[in-house]
């Protein structure tokens, strides 16, 4: 059994209230239909609604969300850096209680991003980095895949 990215299997949970379906392979989504797979969205599960407002990481990446040194911000000016951090324990929790050891992640997001997420001081971009949610899942130990 893995973890994905909601988005990427259709899910509209997406903070313009779309989905990645279109970014999925074939095999992805056979994997899905065949039960191997559980979709979650960090941001929803951080209490976060749909749609919602576009958020960055100020400075580094999730790393440094995690290690206290920078936050996020939304488009609008608000601070949702403890509904990331939520969002990526109850991941993590998913994770260990069903003994999951893998997720399947969606390129640049602030949360589920790995190798590119969501930043910029003033104004949201992509940059390098890692997302919220993969951040703390690689600190657990749990590996992370990209889809394509
Ligand atoms: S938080 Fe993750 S699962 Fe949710 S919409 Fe963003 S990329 Fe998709």
């Amino acid at each position: 059994m893995k973890l994905c990215s909601a988005c990427l299997l259709g899910l509209e949970c997406r903070y313009d209230g779309k989905s990645n379906l279109e970014k999925a392979s074939e095999q992805l989504l056979q994997e899905f239909r065949n039960g191997e797979i559980i979709p979650v969205c960090p941001e929803q599960l951080g209490g976060l609604p749909t749609p919602r407002s576009g958020a960055r990481i100020c400075s580094g990446d999730g790393n440094d969300v995690l290690d206290g040194k920078t936050h996020l911000l939304t488009d609008d000016g608000q601070d949702v850096t403890k509904q990331f951090i939520k969002g990526a324990y109850g991941v993590l929790k998913i994770a260990r209680d069903l003994r999951i050891r893998e997720y399947i992640g969606a390129q640049k997001s602030p949360s589920c991003g790995w190798r590119y997420t969501q930043g910029g001081l003033k104004e949201r971009k992509t940059v390098e980095g890692e997302g919220v949610t993969i951040a703390l899942l690689k600190r657990n130990g749990i590996s992370i895949r990209l889809d394509k």
